[in-house]
């Protein structure tokens, strides 16, 4: 016997979407209820009305689908757009670093697997980059909340090979196959690892913790600004295997305008 369908409700963020068959969409969602799911938008290319703008990447709806089971295609039976993120689409460089977090959500959100967190982070972070202007640490701290609740937290406020707590008088550096810093003592000139500053390490901190209303006004110096980019990128390549192409493309651009 096939077991029948059961129609579900959820709000959820596009996160890709590619083009299927004569008119269909098979798209990738970050839900609030149900983790990331991959569905089926029947007929998206041929009737803009059924589905407006709302399969777009990164806009998000309320969608109604059914499934078979949790690990079958869904069949995605409508989207009620909440926000479509206008602010974010009429610029470049925000437009760029939303494919950022969807791709990083993506990469770092496990399939079925019900993940509030991360879709509450992303959708926090697009509506701060729609209302505020894109700063490196906009995208810093999101990164870094993004490590935490995926469980790659990296130890930043100890030596990770002693656990002694930083003070201001040591070196550190950031040692991406350990998830730390390491001090000078226990890691003398490591090759591997990035010299990071103090300073960075404090606002990552602040940037990881502080309420997200606030965050906007949490800016990285120049220096910290380098550090960081360098420290979280290196990392989440570690973790990955391989440097994304959004982000990629992300620093390119603004290296064209720095
Ligand atoms: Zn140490």
């Amino acid at each position: 016997m096939i077991p029948s369908r059961t129609e579900l409700r959820t709000e959820a963020i596009v996160l890709r979407a590619i083009d299927y068959g004569e008119s269909d969409r098979i798209v990738t969602f970050c839900t609030a209820d149900f983790g990331k799911i991959r569905g089926i938008a029947k007929g998206a290319r041929r009737s803009r009305k059924r589905f407006a703008n709302a399969i777009e990447p990164f806009c998000c709806s309320r969608i109604l689908f059914s499934r078979r089971s949790p690990d079958s295609l869904a069949l995605i039976e409508g989207c009620d757009v909440l926000s479509h993120f206008p602010g974010i689409r009429s610029d470049l460089e925000k437009t760029l670093a939303a494919s950022c977090l969807i791709d990083l959500t993506d990469q770092f959100t496990p399939e079925d697997k019900k993940s509030e967190a991360s879709f509450c982070l992303l959708l926090d972070f697009l509506r701060l980059l729609e209302g505020t202007a894109l700063t490196e640490s906009l995208l810093r701290f999101f990164e870094i909340r993004l490590l935490r609740i995926s469980g790659y937290d990296p130890v930043l406020d100890r030596c990770i090979s002693c656990k002694t707590p930083i003070v201001k008088e040591a070196a550190y550096r950031f040692d991406a196959a350990k998830g730390g810093l390491t001090c000078n003592i226990c890691a003398p000139g490591s090759r591997d690892a990035i010299p990071v500053s103090l300073g960075t390490i404090r606002t990552l901190l602040l940037g990881r913790e502080m309420e997200i209303d606030r965050l906007g006004r949490l800016l990285l110096s120049d220096q910290s600004a380098d550090e960081s980019r360098r420290l979280l990128a290196h990392f989440i390549r570690h973790l990955l295997g391989r440097e994304l192409k959004s982000v990629h493309v992300l620093n390119e651009i603004r290296r064209l305008y720095v």
